[in-house]
């Protein structure tokens, strides 16, 4: 399929690369180096995000040329990265577009022109390297700390079930490339807002227990009272997971319209993507997410319900 994709590329000269809204690292630092490998190319190629670059990941190379908007430009292709369909990127436009998916996502769907999709790779970054050596391109200091950036933030810093000698092996060929690896990290784990620790220790607050399970939320009101945006809200389920003997963690937090934004985290004994899948999101077996209707006691109840009976229907892994 990668040979597909390039062959698609060849043919056309100008570009937008996108992920989802509310881009994670593996989202901004996958469509960052793709942007610069298609520039590498010969092409034209920008960015284009609904949601614009969230602050941790404004020191990226190349983040200061995304473009924010809610329509797509004219372009010959779209890259779609790390995305299951055209609604997740929230951009208007693209139904008209020749699309282009890389996704790593088992839940990943076949809804572009191309689509290549593999659940082996433990990062989108991974796929988009194999890119840049097929097509010859060189890996450059930057390219690379875009990629490690990604492939750090979406292997949770290597500790995500999955973690293995391949991540390693291409941790090191971006090292190699130029990645500094402590620079990486200082900018995504301390470079946090002072509005994101005072909403932890709100979600901290609401900590509740059910067995191997636990669960924070926070609500609108709770986020505007410490002035945090929604971005800050990434990585707080981590905390829950953090203790000894929970199994998986949940974050809900409250979205404008009603609706509660779940994030699902496990340490491998459980499968929360089937349960996101089931509320309509997606994800992997460790880390996924989705939306559901509140209040929030109905909300908590439907996904710990549909948690127990995952365990009870024998998904656990
Ligand atoms: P997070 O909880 O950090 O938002 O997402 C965790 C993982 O689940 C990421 O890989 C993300 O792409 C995926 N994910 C989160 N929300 C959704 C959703 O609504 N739909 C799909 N398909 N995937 C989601």
């Amino acid at each position: 399929m990668l040979d597909r994709v390039l062959q698609e590329i060849r043919s056309r000269r100008r570009f937008v690369v996108t992920s989802h809204a509310r881009p994670d690292g593996d989202g901004i630092g996958s469509a960052l180096a793709c942007a610069q490998i298609l520039r590498q190319l010969g092409k034209d190629a920008e960015v284009v995000m609904h949601d614009g670059v969230p602050r941790i990941y404004q020191n990226l190379p190349f983040a200061d040329r995304v473009i924010r908007a809610e329509t797509v430009p004219p372009n010959d292709a779209v890259l779609i990265l790390e995305c299951d369909s055209i609604k997740r990127t929230l951009l208007d436009g693209l139904e008209s577009c020749f699309l282009i998916s890389i996704d790593h996502h088992a839940s990943g769907r076949n809804f572009a022109h191309v689509n290549w999709i593999d659940p082996t790779a433990m990062a989108t970054a991974e796929l988009v390297y194999c890119m840049a050596r097929l097509a010859g391109v060189t890996v450059d200091a930057d390219i690379a700390t875009c990629l490690y950036t990604a492939l750090m933030t979406d292997t949770g810093s290597f500790m995500f079930e999955g973690t293995n000698e391949h991540t390693f092996a291409l941790a090191r060929e971006l090292v190699l490339a130029g990645a500094d690896p402590a620079r990486c990290a200082r900018s995504i784990y301390f470079g946090h807002s002072t509005a994101k620790l005072r909403l932890l220790g709100t979600a901290l607050t609401n900590l509740h227990r059910d067995g191997a399970l636990a669960w924070i939320w926070v609500t609108q009101e709770q986020m505007t009272r410490v002035n945090a945006r929604e971005e800050d809200c990434e990585g707080l389920v981590n905390y829950a997971l953090s203790i000894g003997d929970v199994q998986v963690a949940i974050f809900f937090r409250e979205a404008a319209d009603g609706r509660w934004r779940v994030s699902l985290r496990s340490k491998g004994e459980v499968n929360v993507s089937s349960v996101a899948e089931h509320f309509g999101g997606g994800g992997h077996k460790c880390a996924s997410g989705c939306s559901v209707e509140g209040p929030l006691a109905t909300a908590v109840a439907r996904v710990v319900e549909r948690l127990h009976a995952e365990k009870a229907m024998g998904n656990a892994t």
